[in-house]
């Protein structure tokens, strides 16, 4: 049994939550400049030069990528074999993202009531994502989420009888609805399958995956493949000013599900789509 401490999880969340806020995964950017290139329109064109160049002035001059920090979205996989000590690992998670926020000087967006909607302050609660795992070591993703895309975000109970091509024609919908408000050119994460809110979190969680790299089943690639290239041809473009660059990427995560459903959602990534991980 190996003991953590939970003040390392505490300095982890807070040192994750600055680094995704300011620096794009590389892959992320990369897929970035693909995109400027083969952008066709001069006002898509346009739109991708300053969002490289908003990039470049994050990283220079240690500002957030985008004004909106997000909600920060923790997914951890935790070792069966680890045992955490010197405290409460839910308000070590917490008291990081606290630091993260305040010490980082990223804004605070999270209300601690959906109604009464008083600003807490510090960016807290996190929404905390936890998986058993094997072995002793924990891998903490955080996820800080906007919710310019995530407001566009949907998910429908489809029925077994649904075929791909409906499913794939449902996700384009999607995304034709979103329009501009998500800042294209966006990146989807997908879930099918499941049931109502594994379905959901597939697809938080299709959104942590390098956008480089496709389902390892031929028929999820294939899928990701049309969805990307339907999206792509509604013409939406770059910040919704037109062209062929409106997503850069779809990520599908599939699971198990009840022979009389098929459930499928779509979470809307926006080009500030990011993440940062650590093992410890
Ligand atoms: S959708 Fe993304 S780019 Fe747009 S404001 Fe929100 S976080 Fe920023």
């Amino acid at each position: 049994m190996r003991e953590i401490n939970v003040s390392e999880i505490e300095n982890t969340v807070r040192d994750l939550c600055i680094k995704a806020n300011l620096y794009l995964p590389e892959d992320m950017e990369e897929c970035i400049r693909r995109g400027a290139e083969a952008e066709k329109s001069f006002a898509g064109k346009n739109v991708f030069d300053d969002i490289i160049e908003n990039i470049r002035v994050a990283k220079d001059e240690t500002i957030p990528i985008c004004q909106d920090c997000g909600m920060a979205v923790i997914f951890m996989d935790i070792g069966q074999d680890v045992h955490f000590v010197g405290g409460s690992l839910s308000e070590a998670i917490n008291k990081g993202v606290a630091r993260g926020y305040t010490e980082g000087r990223l804004r605070c967006s999270i209300v601690s009531d959906p109604l009464e909607r008083v600003n807490t302050g510090d960016n807290t609660p996190a929404v905390v994502h936890t998986r058993i795992v094997e072995g002793e070591q924990v891998f903490i993703t955080v996820a800080p989420k906007g919710f310019g895309s995530e407001n566009m975000s949907q998910l429908k109970m489809m029925t077994p009888s649904v075929t791909a091509d409906e499913i794939v024609d449902w996700v384009v919908g999607v995304c034709a609805a979103a329009g501009s408000n998500p800042c294209p050119p966006i990146v989807i994460g997908v879930g099918i399958g499941g049931d109502f809110e594994k379905c959901a979190y597939l697809a938080k969680k299709a959104l942590c995956r390098s956008v480089s790299i496709r389902n390892p089943k031929p028929l999820y690639a294939e899928l990701e493949k049309k969805m990307l290239e339907k999206i792509n041809r509604l013409g939406i473009g770059p910040q919704g000013f037109g062209g062929t660059q409106t997503c850069l990427a779809v990520n599908i995560e599939e699971a198990p599900t009840h022979i009389a459903g098929l459930p499928v959602s779509v979470n809307v990534g926006c080009h500030v789509t990011r993440h940062a991980g650590a093992a410890l």
